[in-house]
């Protein structure tokens, strides 16, 4: 048991859309022998045009079903990849990934360096201390420098960074990357576009000069000197503990610098990590099974509503057809035919370790959060919810489906395909999103799912805050004045919803005794 626990990798591949993490991916899954060829992994990313497909939209679904775990076995090691969408309308799915990894891999493009998305999913890493190695891609293209994408990393993402390779050159002019982990030079041939030649040499001798030009070498040793100079040495605990993330150079696209990458990450990558319950903290190698939900994703087949449940294995071995207890039911489950996901195909399983997922059929059971376990009362937590970025009033447009269409909001919010907030003032449902795609979807499926019919009412909101105070006292006559902003989330707690950073800066200014949390998780 222990030995499967220490062989297993269970990561993400993080990115801004574009930055190249399908690609990669993909590089990654040929190493691993899942996939013979490239170009045989769908990016399952959801391209809008003017007149969108629905259909589109429900086989890209699909193709994200059959891509959500990616599972393979590189040298001796049991590598589970998770998928995140590719679109940023989904973030909330991405966010909840990651609580279910143990570290991550975050792809970088060495033009636009740190975006948006990136920084987002960074703020979850950081939140919940997970390792991350970056990737900086795309070097067969003008770039940026290297010190100044560095430098940039460490600010935007918060974190010290040390570069474990280094390129020599970029754009046309790149001529491969010194690997500084395992002091080698890896040569790039632009017209072959794959490594051509691992060199081993000293960094000191006149054989750099001959493989990369004078010029270039000059360039590296007064490169490598300065990075050596600035970035501490490098170790390997730092970086498990979340306080440094290695990083390393390269191109997706031309396989170039991955097997470097793939190599560095199993060897220092963690192996599944303690995860925390409400009641103790759950170590990986204690024998009684244990796991929790931390994604859904519904049967692109309308005809068959059932959904698949992730469950990560936090504890002991889970086996086929063995009773568990689902802790929010109290009530005893069994799988007779628990899945385990390959490149595009999926197959049962008879038993899982920590680390894996499984992915469990689901009729509605489950709610994302969802605590498994051999009948111990355990509650799993730290699957936060951020405030959303739009938000709408959500109303019945047909009132002879009505219990239709609660049931269908139920249970999409189960399934964390958004958020629901409930103004405790005027009753109104008010849905909250990343993107405009999310309200579409959520359409969508109401009708095709649920037979329901729904309309979108604009509500003119900023934030969503979740509250909470020591002094009773100041709570309540903040929720006093503010009743008509007051709003309680899917479990209950309150939220203030402000309508402007202004009112929002000044309640904070006026409540000091009061905690504004843009995450539920506080
Ligand atoms: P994702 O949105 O992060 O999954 O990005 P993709 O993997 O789909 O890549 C986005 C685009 O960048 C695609 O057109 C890729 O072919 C391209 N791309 C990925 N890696 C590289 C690279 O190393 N060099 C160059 N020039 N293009 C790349």
């Amino acid at each position: 048991m222990n030995n499967e626990i220490e062989r297993r990798r269970t990561f993400a591949i993080i990115s801004h859309p574009d930055a190249g993490k399908t690609t990669l991916t993909e590089k990654f899954l040929l190493f691993g022998g899942q996939i013979q060829v490239a170009g045989a992994v769908k990016s399952n990313k959801i391209k809008k045009t003017a007149t969108s497909d629905w259909m589109d939209i429900e086989k890209q679904r699909g193709i994200s079903v059959s891509t959500s775990v990616m599972e393979f076995d590189y040298e001796g090691y049991k590598v589970n990849i998770l998928d995140t969408p590719g679109h940023q309308d989904f973030a909330e799915d991405t966010f909840r990934t990651l609580t279910a990894v143990d570290s991550a891999i975050i792809v970088v493009d060495s033009a636009k360096g740190v975006e948006t998305q990136t920084r987002k999913l960074m703020t979850v890493c950081r939140m919940r201390k997970t390792p991350v190695i970056i990737f900086i891609n795309k070097m067969d293209r003008e770039g940026r420098d290297p010190f100044d994408l560095l430098d940039e990393l460490e600010q935007e993402l918060e974190i010290k960074v040390r570069p474990l390779s280094w390129p020599v050159n970029q754009g046309v002019k790149f001529k491969g990357v010194y690997n500084i982990y395992e002091k080698k030079l890896d040569l790039f041939t632009p017209d072959k576009q794959r490594v051509t030649e691992k060199v081993e040499v000293d960094i000191d001798s006149a054989e750099l000069d001959a493989h990369v030009g004078d010029r270039d070498a000059a360039k590296l040793r007064e490169d490598l000197e300065l990075v050596d100079g600035v970035y501490p040495e490098f170790n390997v605990e730092d970086y498990r503990s979340a306080d440094v993330a290695p990083v390393f150079f390269g191109s997706a696209l031309n396989n170039f610098g991955v097997q470097e990458l793939l190599d560095c990450f199993v060897e220092i990558a963690p192996s599944p990590r303690p995860t925390k319950a409400e009641e103790r903290m759950v170590s990986p190698e204690e024998p009684k099974f244990t796991g929790f939900i931390f994604k859904i994703t519904a049967n692109i087949d309308p005809n068959h509503r059932s959904c698949i449940a992730f469950c990560k294995v936090c504890s002991g071995r889970f086996v086929r057809n063995q009773p568990y207890l689902h802790v929010r039911l109290g009530k005893t489950v069994r799988f007779s035919s628990p899945t385990q996901f390959m490149a595009q195909r999926k197959s049962t399983i008879e038993e899982a370790y920590p680390g894996d997922i499984v992915g469990l059929p689901d009729n509605g059971i489950f709610k994302i959060g969802d605590t498994l376990t051999d009948g111990e009362q355990l509650h799993f937590r730290g699957l936060p919810s951020f405030s959303p970025e739009m938000f709408k009033y959500i109303e019945n447009a047909d009132p002879m489906k009505a219990k239709q269409l609660q049931k269908g909001i139920d249970q999409l919010m189960d399934e964390g395909v958004a958020q629901l907030f409930v103004n405790q003032f005027n009753g109104r449902k008010i849905i909250g999103t990343v993107g405009q795609l999310q309200f579409e979807v959520i359409q969508y499926r109401l009708e095709n799912e649920y037979n329901a019919k729904c309309r979108w009412e604009p509500v003119h909101l900023y934030k969503a805050c979740w509250i909470e105070s020591d002094d009773a006292a100041e709570l309540e006559s903040f929720k006093k004045r503010k009743y008509q902003y007051m709003a309680k989330d899917k479990e209950g707690r309150d939220v203030f919803l402000a309508d402007s950073g202004y009112v929002l800066s000044m309640a904070q200014e006026d409540f000091k005794n009061i905690k504004f949390h843009f995450t539920s998780e506080f």
